[in-house]
């Protein structure tokens, strides 16, 4: 099994490159955020936590997202899985290593997206998401709307704004990017397995540079 880890910050397009790898190569799109999304939409102590936390653009207790994920992977029967969201700081991908020992995974790639704070600002105030099959779209960049206004294309339900994505969130969340996250860099670059993609350009072109290098090395 093959595993892509995208490291970026907030509104970079991460969804939309998973969605779009995902339905090239039928890998399994595992996004915490949206395994999150769903725990904080019980109305339970659990979930009101974890809705205050994604509101407040920080990061949810590692503990209980870790619990998420690893349910998630160990149930993928896909060839491979893109890991959206996850993971997020160095502890993170510690635990992940240790899952990985224990799930059967060839090849890891881990793809940086760099984008500049300008273009994300806009793309995270543009984005809409469907509650129902979690696919994303934007207002404002004309290959990511949708056909028709504020209608999901893939199931047809109507497009909603996330409560977490407004100006306030956002800039909380692009610190905790840069003070956690960010520093993964760092720690995947061994082995060959990190990539840099430059992320100001269009989800195509930045789709092209992450499939040519899957497609250059796909005799594992
Ligand atoms: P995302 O959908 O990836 O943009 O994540 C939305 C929010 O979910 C983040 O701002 C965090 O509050 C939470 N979240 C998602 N993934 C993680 C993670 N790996 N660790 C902790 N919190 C996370």
């Amino acid at each position: 099994m093959r595993g892509i880890i995208l490291i970026a910050p907030p509104a970079a397009g991460k969804g939309t490159q998973s969605s779009l790898l995902c339905k090239k190569y039928k890998f399994a799109h595992v996004s915490t955020g949206d395994l999150l999304r769903e725990a904080a939409s019980k109305d339970t102590p659990e979930g009101i936590y974890i809705k205050e936390k994604m509101n407040s653009g920080e990061l949810v207790d590692n503990e209980l997202t870790i619990k998420l994920l690893e349910e998630k992977l160990k149930s993928i029967k896909a060839s491979g899985f893109i890991l959206d969201g996850f993971p997020r700081d160095l502890d993170q991908a510690k635990k992940l290593d240790q899952i990985m020992d224990e799930i059967d995974i060839t090849r890891l790639y881990v793809f940086h997206i760099d984008v500049d704070l300008e273009i994300v600002k806009m793309r995270y105030t543009g984005r809409v998401a469907c509650p129902s099959c979690g696919e994303i779209y934007n207002k404002f960049i004309d290959e990511l709307k949708p056909s028709q206004e504020g209608i999901c294309d893939k199931c047809g339900h109507e497009l909603i704004t996330r409560s977490d994505d407004n100006e306030k969130t956002f800039n909380k969340r692009f610190e905790v990017y840069a003070d956690k996250t960010k520093p993964l860099i760092k720690f995947y670059n061994r082995e060959k397995m990190l990539y840099h993609i430059d992320g100001n350009r269009s989800a195509k072109e930045i789709n092209k540079q992450i499939v040519d290098i899957l497609e250059g090395d796909n005799n594992d």
